[in-house]
C-alpha cells in the first residue's frame, strides 16, 4: 500500500517536482521569482511551461485552465485542450510560456462593480508562480491571477499579493533597526484557517428547496434535543463521517494541501477540518481548493457539505478561524515572545502594531467578514459579537500594562520568568485562549481572527490584517529611523501606542450585554451589527487613504468591491424571500390545510357517532391551525408585495437598508408563524425533513 509520504503533493507542480523537471538555471530562477515576488522571464516561463505540460501529461491530463477567484467568492476556471493542429491531421501536445502566463478567459459575467463596460468585457488572467500548478479532474490548473486590461484587480488574490508585498516591506525596515546585518530577506504573512461546516444526508438535503436554493433553512421548527448536552464536540466520529474525512484527507494530501486536524464540532452534524500554516496566498488557494474537495467528496458518500455560516436557526453557525502571523525566510515567527530582552522588544513592536492597526481599522476587519449569512451567525452561539476587540490574556496583558504604566512587572511565579536585564521583561511563554467569545484573540505565537464566515474566502480579512499592519509598521518605522537612541524612542513609542489603542482590548465575555454598551459607549468601539450598517465605513477617507498608500486598491476599485459586496447581499436575501413565497404556497399552506381537513374530518366523524363526544382537541387544533394560517398567508403575501416594490430602488446602499429593515423583518415573521405550524402539525403531512432529521440524519 502506498503510504501518505509517496503520494502528498504527487498532484502538484511543487518544489520536488521542479527541482526534478527543470534546468537548474531554470529552476534557480523560478525560486527567485517564488521566494521574493519578481517577475518572470519569458525564456523561463516557456521552459516551464514545457516541464508543467509533460508532467501533467503524464498524469492523464488533457486540458489546462487558468485558476482564479473572481469575487464572487468562489473559483473559476475555463479548460483549454493542449492540442495544436499538425499536417496529416493530426495534432501535438502543446503549451508555450505565453499561455502560461497569461490568459483570456471570455468572463465578462463576473462581478466587476462596473470596473469594465461590456465592449471591453474580456479581463486578462496572469500567472501566480508563488502558488503551485495542481492537477484537478485530468486538469491542470494554474493559479492566476485576474484583472481588467486597465489593470484594475477584478479578483481576490491580486490585493492579497500586494498586501503580502506591504508588509513584506515594512517588516523589512522594522528588522533592520533592531539588527542591521540581518539576514532576513522576506517575511511573509502565514495562515492556518480552521474550516467548519455541516454534513448531511443528500436525499434530505434533495428534499429541500431553502437548501438547494439559499444553503440555509429558511423554516424549521426547534427540534427537543440539540446541542444541549455538548456530546457532539470532539466526540467519536461515525463510520461514515470518518470515511468522508479520510478521503478528503487523501485527496487534499495529494494536492499538497497539509490537512492536519478533523475532529466534530459543538453542534450535531458539524465539523471542522484545519490544515497546518502556511503562507497566506498559498492557504487562500488551498482553503478554496478545501471546501470544492469537501463538497465534491460529500457527494460521493451520499452526503452533502453546507458551508453556509447558519444553515439551522438556533443552532451553532460555522465559520473559519484565520490564524495570522508573521514570519521571516529564516524561520523567525515575529510574534513569538522572545528569549532575550532584545528579542522581545522587536515581539513587543509587532504586538503594538498590530493592536494599534486592529484598534485602527476595526471597520475594514468587520466588514471583511461582512455577508448576509455572516449577519445571521455573529453574536451567538461561540461565534464573536459584531464588536472588534483583542484578548490577549491575563499574563500579556500584565505585561501590557505594567509597560503603559511604567511600572515593575511582576510574574507570576508558575511562569517561570525571568525579568530581563532591559527595561522590557521577559514574557510568558505560554499563552493560550479558550475564551471563544473573542473575535481576535492572540494564542500565544499568532492572532486568530474568529469572525469570517464559513463560506468566505480568506483572502480578504488578510488583506485588511496584512495592510492595517504594514501600515502601523510604516509610522514606526518612519519614526524609529529618525531616532537619536533608538532605545528610548522605542520604549516611548510602545508606552504611546498601549496608550492609545488599549481600548481594544478586552479579556472578559463577549456575549456580554455590558460589555456591548462598554464598548461602544465607554469606549467608542464600533459595533456594526449587519453588513448595511458596515459597509459604508470601506468608503471613509481613513481606509482609501490605507488602501491607496500601500497599493492595495485604487479608489476606483475599492468603489466597485462596495457595489459587489453589496449587491451580492441585496440579491442573497431576495433570493432567500422568493424562496419563502415559493415554499409557502407550493408545499406549506397546502400540508396545513390537509391536516386541519383531516383533523376536522375525524372530529366531526366522533360527534356524528356519539354527539356527547368531547371533540375539544380538534377543535382547537383546527383553530390553531386556522389561525396559523390566516397568519401565514398574510405574511407572505406583504413579503411577495414587497418584492417586486425593490427594483425601483437604484441605489444599492439604500436597496440594502431597505432589505435589511424590511425584507428580512417579514421572513422572520413569517418563519415564526411556519415553524409554529410545523411544531404542531403531524409528521407525515409536513413536506420537509425536520431539524431533528436533518441533525441527526447521518448515522
Ligand atoms: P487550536 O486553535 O484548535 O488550539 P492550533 O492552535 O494548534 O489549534 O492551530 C490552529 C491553526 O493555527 C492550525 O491551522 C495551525 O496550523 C495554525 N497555526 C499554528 N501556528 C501558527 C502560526 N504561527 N501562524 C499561523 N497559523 C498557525
Ligand atoms: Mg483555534
Amino acid at each position: 500500500m502506498p503510504t501518505v509520504s509517496d503520494y502528498f503533493g504527487c498532484l502538484a507542480f511543487d518544489d520536488t517536482t521542479m527541482r526534478e523537471r527543470l534546468p537548474k538555471e531554470t529552476y534557480k530562477s523560478l525560486r527567485k521569482t517564488i521566494d521574493e515576488y519578481r517577475t518572470l522571464d519569458i525564456n523561463v516561463a516557456n521552459i516551464v511551461a514545457n516541464a508543467m505540460k509533460d508532467w501533467a501529461i503524464e498524469k492523464g491530463c488533457t486540458h489546462y485552465t487558468h485558476w482564479f477567484q473572481p469575487l464572487t467568492g468562489v473559483t473559476a476556471e475555463k479548460h483549454d485542450s493542449f492540442i495544436s493542429p499538425i499536417e496529416g491531421g493530426k495534432v501535438i501536445m502543446e503549451f508555450s510560456g505565453k499561455e502560461l502566463v497569461r490568459g483570456e478567459p471570455d468572463a465578462s459575467s463576473f462581478p466587476s462593480g462596473g470596473l469594465r463596460a461590456t465592449f471591453e468585457a474580456r479581463g486578462y488572467t496572469a500567472w501566480d508562480p508563488t502558488s503551485y500548478a495542481f492537477i484537478k479532474d485530468d486538469t491542470l490548473c494554474i493559479p492566476t491571477a485576474f484583472c481588467s486590461y486597465g489593470g484594475e484587480a477584478l479578483d481576490k488574490k491580486t490585493p492579497l499579493l500586494r498586501s503580502m508585498e506591504a508588509i513584506n516591506i515594512q517588516s523589512l525596515r522594522i528588522l533592520k533597526l533592531f539588527d542591521p546585518h540581518t539576514s532576513v530577506r522576506c517575511v511573509r504573512a502565514c495562515v492556518g484557517p480552521e474550516q467548519e461546516y455541516f454534513l448531511i444526508p443528500q436525499e434530505m438535503y434533495d428534499a429541500r428547496p431553502d437548501l438547494i436554493f439559499t444553503g440555509r433553512t429558511l423554516f424549521g421548527a426547534k427540534p427537543p434535543k440539540c446541542q444541549e448536552l455538548d456530546d457532539h464536540y470532539f466526540g467519536a466520529i461515525k463510520p461514515r463521517v470518518q470515511a468522508f474525512m479520510r478521503e478528503v484527507d487523501t485527496e487534499l494530501w495529494k494536492l499538497g494541501v497539509l490537512a492536519k486536524t478533523e475532529h466534530n464540532e459543538a453542534a450535531p452534524a458539524q465539523h471542522e477540518l484545519a490544515p497546518i500554516y502556511s503562507q497566506a496566498n498559498i492557504a487562500t488557494d488551498h482553503n478554496q481548493l478545501t471546501m470544492e474537495i469537501m463538497q465534491k467528496t460529500a457527494k460521493k458518500h451520499g452526503l452533502v457539505c453546507l458551508l453556509h455560516e447558519k444553515p439551522f436557526l438556533g443552532v451553532t453557525g460555522s465559520g473559519k478561524h484565520n490564524n495570522w502571523s508573521i514570519a521571516t525566510n529564516t524561520g523567525m515567527n515575529l510574534l513569538t515572545p522572545g528569549e532575550t530582552p532584545y528579542e522581545n522588544a522587536q515581539f513587543l513592536l509587532f504586538l503594538c502594531a498590530v493592536i494599534k492597526a486592529v484598534d485602527e481599522y476595526q471597520d475594514l476587519l468587520r466588514i471583511s467578514a461582512a455577508t448576509a449569512g455572516n449577519d445571521h451567525r455573529l453574536g451567538a452561539h461561540e461565534a464573536p459579537p459584531a464588536v472588534i476587540s483583542i484578548f490577549l490574556g491575563d499574563e500579556l496583558s500584565a505585561v501590557i500594562d505594567a509597560l503603559e504604566t511604567d511600572t515593575h512587572y511582576d510574574p507570576k511565579e508558575a511562569a517561570q520568568l525571568k525579568l530581563g536585564v532591559d527595561v522590557l521583561p521577559r514574557l510568558p511563554k505560554d499563552n493560550t485562549d479558550r475564551n471563544r467569545t473573542s473575535p481576535f484573540a492572540f494564542t500565544g505565537n499568532k492572532f486568530e481572527f474568529r469572525m469570517v464566515g464559513s463560506s468566505n474566502s480568506i483572502a480578504d480579512c488578510n488583506v485588511v490584517l496584512n495592510t492595517a499592519v504594514a501600515e502601523s509598521l510604516r509610522q514606526f518605522a518612519d519614526i524609529l529611523e529618525k531616532a537619536e537612541d533608538f532605545r528610548t524612542e522605542l520604549n516611548h513609542l510602545i508606552r504611546d501606542t498601549i496608550r492609545k489603542h488599549k481600548r481594544i482590548i478586552f479579556n472578559g465575555n463577549g456575549y456580554d450585554d455590558a460589555w456591548i454598551r462598554e464598548a461602544t459607549e465607554e469606549r467608542g468601539l464600533l459595533n456594526l451589527r449587519t453588513t448595511p450598517d458596515a459597509l459604508p465605513y470601506f468608503l471613509a477617507a481613513k481606509n482609501v487613504r490605507l488602501f491607496q498608500a500601500h497599493r492595495i486598491y485604487t479608489e476606483k476599485e475599492m468603489k466597485s468591491r462596495y457595489e459587489i459586496v453589496l449587491e451580492n447581499y441585496c440579491k442573497t436575501i431576495r433570493i432567500e424571500a422568493a424562496t419563502m413565497v415559493d415554499m409557502v404556497y407550493k408545499q406549506i399552506l397546502p400540508a396545513i390545510g390537509a391536516y386541519a381537513k383531516d383533523v376536522a374530518e375525524t372530529g366531526a366523524a366522533k360527534k356524528a357517532l356519539f354527539d356527547a363526544f368531547d371533540v375539544s382537541y380538534e377543535t382547537e387544533t383546527v383553530k390553531h391551525l386556522s389561525t396559523l394560517t390566516a397568519s401565514i398567508a398574510k405574511a407572505v403575501r406583504e413579503l411577495e408585495e414587497e418584492l417586486p416594490r425593490l427594483d425601483s430602488i437604484t441605489d444599492v446602499t439604500n436597496l440594502s437598508f431597505t432589505i435589511k429593515d424590511k425584507i428580512i423583518t417579514k421572513m422572520s415573521e413569517l418563519r415564526s408563524y411556519v415553524d409554529e405550524a410545523e411544531h404542531i402539525t403531524a409528521s407525515k403531512y409536513w413536506p420537509y425533513p425536520t431539524y431533528s432529521e436533518l441533525l441527526f440524519g447521518v448515522r
